[in-house]
């Protein structure tokens, strides 16, 4: 299979090529259809796989084509468990949207505050954060998610593995509009309380795994 059997925006198909990515991972042959249709995805798969592309090429996607839910409200965010993790998706999505005119940020740990606020005043559409940070403007009510139509948890595993799931489940009721999609990502089934918490945030999944049994 081939990249170009998705019906993706031009600008996306010229990335892909000019990144000399051609046919899709197992999971991003699995999970991007699923997506793509608006569908709530709980997915696994090992560390190497590409989950990064499985979810941002359809959020892009659906940025690019969809009109927002909301006209100042972030649109999708991708949750991540560290700032290196953050970062190193941050640097996919720039690649993604290089000739579109969506706006990103990336919010984490370790960085001025003020700066990110300045940041978040102009209204990205797609946010890079790790869950802390991300919380931490939350609550100072730097940002609202009441127009977020995307939540993506990438690494869930090992954001419960490190404490943050009173932040996640903060992030989940504030991110309240009943048009929210939502995926979630993992290397590891192994961590309970992701499978628990699965069953409160997603509605009516796709469950993807490769290479484990459910
Ligand atoms: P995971 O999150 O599952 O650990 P990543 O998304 O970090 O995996 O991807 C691992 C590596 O594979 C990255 O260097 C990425 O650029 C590359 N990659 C992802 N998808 C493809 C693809 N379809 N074709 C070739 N390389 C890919
Ligand atoms: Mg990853």
């Amino acid at each position: 299979m081939q990249f170009s059997e998705f019906a993706f925006d031009q600008r996306i198909v010229n990335t892909l090529a000019h990144l000399n990515f051609e046919s899709p991972t197992d999971i991003q042959r699995q999970a991007i259809p699923v997506a793509m249709v608006g569908r709530d995805i709980m997915a696994s798969s090992k560390t190497g796989s590409g989950k990064t592309l499985a979810y941002l090429l359809p959020c892009v996607q659906r940025l690019l084509k969809q009109k927002a839910l909301s006209k100042q409200d972030a649109r999708a965010i991708v949750l991540c468990p560290t700032r290196e993790l953050a970062k190193q998706v941050y640097g996919q999505l720039r690649l993604l949207i290089a000739n579109t005119s969506l706006k990103s940020a990336l919010i984490c740990g370790g960085e001025n505050f003020n700066d990110q606020l300045k940041t978040l005043r102009k209204d990205p559409q797609i946010i890079i954060a790790t869950a802390g940070r991300l919380h931490d403007h939350l609550q100072k009510r730097h940002l609202f998610l009441e127009g977020l139509e995307l939540l993506i948890l990438d690494e869930a595993d090992r954001m419960f593995d490190l404490g943050f799931s009173g932040q996640l489940q903060d992030i989940h009721k504030a991110a309240n509009h009943r048009k929210r999609q939502t995926l979630m990502f993992s290397a590891t089934m192994d961590n309970p309380e992701v499978g628990k918490f699965a069953q409160q945030l997603l509605k009516n999944p796709v469950r993807i795994a490769i290479g484990f049994a459910f």
